[in-house]
């Protein structure tokens, strides 16, 4: 094995698997699992019902201490703060259409981003998934093609259908494909700049507060959608803070 599929294959303990609001243990500790077996080792929980939890210990087998290391947020925004790639999950579609990919698709992007970028993976509640607001947090989606007459998954199956395609891409990756001069703005520095502009929009009536119908969404779904990076964040942080100065004049 040459180095590049040693480092890719070193590289997946630093992806960062989010279960947000597990209501069943079982589920956490058979992600675990999934994730051990995969190569896997970060497991952050964003506010599990039930954790730590004997059920979820007994359902990981060998991966105790991958529970055993996971983290504990209280909102998905902090948990991925410091990520610059982050993709949640689907289990359907959404009002809102947000670039999607399949599962073949998602591992090849996390592979090919991997060496330069922090990244997240995102699973939702067993009952209602994942909060528009929380997708929203999401550069990608994913979705695994299921049946549509039963389009849900386990949760601790869905993590293992990822995690497994993600290793496979990274075990047939070889060449150099992503080459990027300045650092990509994490999800911290994407919300600031968002934010800042929806501040901006008030502040020259650019839309109805109290009816800003998907406005706000649209501008999310651009900002995640085009891989903005740090200096690119900052000439637009510029240039709204320049206006503001100006109407202050
Ligand atoms: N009723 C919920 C289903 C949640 S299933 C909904 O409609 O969203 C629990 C979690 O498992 C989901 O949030 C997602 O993270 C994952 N999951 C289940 N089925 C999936 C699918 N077909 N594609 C992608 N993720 C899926």
């Amino acid at each position: 094995m040459d180095d590049k599929k040693n480092t890719l294959l070193e590289l997946l303990d630093t992806v960062k698997i989010v279960l947000v609001g597990t209501t069943h243990p079982g589920n956490i500790g058979a992600a675990a699992r999934a994730m051990k077996n995969m190569g896997f080792r970060k497991l952050i929980l964003v506010e599990p019902k039930e954790f730590p939890s004997d059920v979820a210990t007994y359902r990981s087998k060998a991966a105790k201490d991958i529970l055993e290391e996971a983290e504990i947020f209280n909102t998905l925004e902090q948990a991925v703060a410091d990520c610059e790639l982050v993709i949640g999950t689907s289990a359907r579609d959404r009002k809102v259409p947000w670039p999607i990919l399949n599962p073949k698709e998602s591992a090849e992007t996390v592979v090919k981003n991997l060496p330069q970028q922090k990244v997240a993976l995102v699973f939702g509640r067993e009952d209602r998934g994942l909060t528009n607001e929380e997708l929203g947090l999401c550069n990608f989606h994913v979705h695994i093609p299921t049946d549509p007459d039963y389009s849900s998954l386990n949760l601790a199956q869905a993590v293992q259908i990822l995690v497994y395609e993600i290793r496979v891409a990274s075990l047939s990756d070889t060449e150099d494909k992503n080459y990027w001069d300045v650092e990509l703005a994490n999800t911290q520095q994407t919300e600031m700049l968002i934010n800042h502009m929806d501040e901006l929009m008030q502040q020259v009536e650019f839309y109805d507060v109290d009816n800003p119908r998907k406005l706000l969404l649209r501008v999310r779904r651009f900002f995640k959608r085009s891989n903005i990076d740090v200096m690119e964040a900052n000439i637009f942080r510029g240039l709204f803070a320049t206006i503001q100065k100006k109407l202050k004049q």
